[in-house]
């Protein structure tokens, strides 16, 4: 908890709220932003408002003042979340873990890149080049990731990514000595031309020209165009084939080949060749260039990783190798129309939130066992019922769409749908107009709701099965794997399985996804976490505007409310002795002018019982724990009267 602010700028920490309710929540997040104090803790937990301007709070003086200090000592800042991450890594030899999360556009991206440069000048204080050549390469390829990753597109101008989850690896000395990018990617949308991103990560001149050559051939896909003459469908234009031809090296012929036709595998296991309609190269041909894009982007993350990569790391020589790990990842998601992708985030938010609640729980568990003081229940509502109507084996969600996905003929959403309502009709969290007919907020055979933690959300079925599927024809992955272009080559190594070998059964875009977030949730749980909640003010990017309704959504949607209500089930507020003493000596006739007590603890036993709230606290080795803040601010306002 921030002291060093008076209450014009509002409460520095939600925990201080009168009452925990969102009319007091929305009231003071809105008074600070207000007052340009875009940051608030609950408890140790940042919640952020994009300022959509330039703040003057990041500079070097900023950092000297957050530097080493605790986490109430100053007003709330990234910077203290960066420090208390980075002290847990040093001091007690934890690997930690900072989730920034929050909705497009709110600040994640530009939170955790001051992050990285905080860690970045307070590591290193000897200067010595190794360390300073991996700090650069470090903070460099965040931005060849962001130069990439947010390539503004035709019709969007929003990155393609949702996610990306960066190790930090530190010595003993609490110096970085490497990283690796994890990244998620959800949408692929239709692709224009990132930023010039490459000169630092030492790309060979041919990878180079390689990376140009893809772009090159996913412009030219978006432009290309089918006609159906005389019942076969053609591509109009002869140049765009040979053109793609070029820039991959393959056989013109070859292309027109896996643009126009799929190899299938009959029964009887025969191979054939079947022509598309003009609707299926359209399909092909869109898929592909996805396809492309994100095969290149995972490419370079993986080049990235290459190179940022601990190298010559031996434990017994260097001491134990931590991690501060960087999630910048989406929170919830809540359009008028939802669909598998809010579908998938939505279910990794349960997961992080989940894994939220059991850290969250564990850190304070962690603390009162520190401190001597006996742990008492915390009443809070265990979102696994949800985690697990999305992914349980064979029941839940995710299995049911891959059984219809899987299924041979012709399933469609809504038949995914019935089986869905078959299945999940009994689960408390899951509904559908079907099985409530009277609720008229959803359609017949087309939306289903999940009442997730942060509130309901209505999905719409329609083109759920498409997406979950592996929409690529092995054609294309044939062609691009027998391209001579080496680095395109290696970017398909599983263009050289047969066709009888594939139709198997492959992994679907939802199973992909939740492998991906299980492993990605098992790496941060063995991880202290730290958390940043960003929140956009409003659509129009303006640093004066605070849209009361689209900040109450976000608040909603981000679990904030739940959060100050876990962190003040327990103990509010918790202080070493020595700094209570120092704020609140005055106010008590112990312990001023002089301190006349033995120890801190016993001054501030006595100033406690002074102004009669010794029943609301507990006494740990070190701190002093208060229950409800409103003994505080008693204290508060009587130091206030007095200075
Ligand atoms: P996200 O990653 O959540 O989609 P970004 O971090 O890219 O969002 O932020 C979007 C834009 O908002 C930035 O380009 C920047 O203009 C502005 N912004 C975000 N955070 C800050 C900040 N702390 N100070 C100033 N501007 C910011
Ligand atoms: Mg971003």
């Amino acid at each position: 908890m921030a002291e060093l602010e008076g209450l014009e700028f509002g409460k520095s920490d939600f925990v201080l709220l009168d009452e925990v309710n969102m009319e007091q929540f929305m009231e003071n997040l809105k008074l600070r932003f207000e007052k340009a104090r875009i940051y608030t803790f609950i408890g140790e937990v940042v919640v952020s408002v994009n300022p959509y301007k330039q703040m003057d709070i990041y500079g070097k003086e900023a950092i000297d003042a957050y530097r080493g200090r605790e986490l109430y000592e100053n007003p709330p800042h990234l910077y203290a979340v960066a420090d208390a991450a980075y002290k847990a890594m040093k001091r007690r030899a934890k690997d930690t873990c900072i989730v920034i999360s929050g909705e497009s556009g709110a600040g994640k991206t530009e939170a955790s890149k001051y992050i990285m440069q905080y860690i970045a000048a307070i590591t290193n204080p000897s200067q010595r080049a190794e360390v300073e050549s991996v700090k650069n390469v470090l903070l460099k390829s965040n931005c060849v990731l962001e130069a990439f990753g947010n390539a503004k597109t035709n019709r969007n101008d929003n990155s393609s990514r949702f996610g990306k989850y960066m190790d930090i690896n530190f010595n003993f000395n609490g110096d970085p000595t490497g990283g690796h990018i994890n990244n998620y990617l959800l949408e692929k949308r239709d692709i224009h031309s990132p930023s010039l991103f490459y000169s630092m990560i030492g790309f060979s001149k041919e990878e180079i020209d390689s990376i140009y050559r893809i772009l090159g051939t996913i412009l030219i896909l978006g432009n290309l165009q089918f006609e159906t003459d005389s019942e076969s469908v053609q591509v109009v234009g002869s140049e765009a084939v040979s053109h793609i031809a070029g820039l991959t090296t393959t056989e013109p012929d070859n292309v027109t080949k896996s643009l126009l036709y799929r190899t299938v595998a009959t029964g009887g296991g025969e191979v054939i060749e079947k022509g598309h309609t003009e609707k299926e190269a359209c399909f092909g041909r869109d898929a592909f260039a996805k396809a492309l894009y994100e095969r290149l982007f995972c490419w370079i993350v993986a080049r990235i990783n290459a190179v940022i990569e601990v190298k010559d790391y031996n434990p017994v020589l260097h001491g134990k190798n931590t991690v501060i790990g960087v999630l910048d990842i989406y929170g919830f998601e809540i359009f008028d129309n939802n669909s598998f992708e809010q579908f998938c985030i939505n279910y990794c938010n349960e997961k992080l939130q989940q894994l939220f609640i059991e850290l969250i729980l564990r850190q304070e568990q962690d603390e009162y066992q520190r401190e001597g003081i006996t742990w008492r229940h915390i009443d809070y509502f265990n979102n696994q019922i949800i985690v697990d109507l999305v992914e349980q084996p064979h029941k839940g969600i995710i299995s049911v769409l891959d059984e219809a996905c899987l299924t041979v003929g012709k399933v469609t959403d809504t038949i995914c749908l019935e089986s869905m309502d078959a299945k999940l009709g009994q689960h408390p969290h899951y509904t559908s107009r079907k099985l409530t007919p009277s609720d008229k907020t959803m359609e017949f055979h087309r939306d289903f709701r999940i009442r997730h933690y942060a509130g309901d959300v209505t999905y719409s079925v329609e083109g759920f099965l498409d997406k979950n599927k592996d929409p690529l024809f092995q054609d294309f992955k044939r062609l691009m794997y027998n391209s001579s272009n080496p680095v395109l080559k290696e970017m398909w190594p599983d263009g050289q399985l047969s066709i009888t070998e594939v139709t198997k059964r492959p992994l679907t875009a939802a199973t992909l996804f939740k492998n991906s977030i299980v492993a990605l949730v098992d790496k941060l749980g063995c991880k202290e976490p730290y958390y940043v909640r960003c929140i956009k003010p409003n659509e129009m990017k303006s640093p004066v505007l605070f849209d009361d309704a689209r900040c109450q959504h976000q608040v909603a949607y981000l679990g904030l409310l739940e959060n100050v209500r876990v962190r003040r089930a327990g103990f509010a507020y918790r202080q070493p002795y020595a700094r209570f003493l120092q704020r609140y000596k005055m106010t008590c006739e112990y312990t001023w002018p002089n301190h006349l007590m033995e120890t801190d603890r016993e001054a501030v036993e006595a100033i406690v019982t002074q102004h009669g709230f010794q029943d609301d606290v507990a006494y740990g080795h070190t701190k002093l724990f208060v229950r409800t803040p409103r003994s505080l601010f008693t204290l508060e306002q009587e130091r206030a009267a007095l200075i």
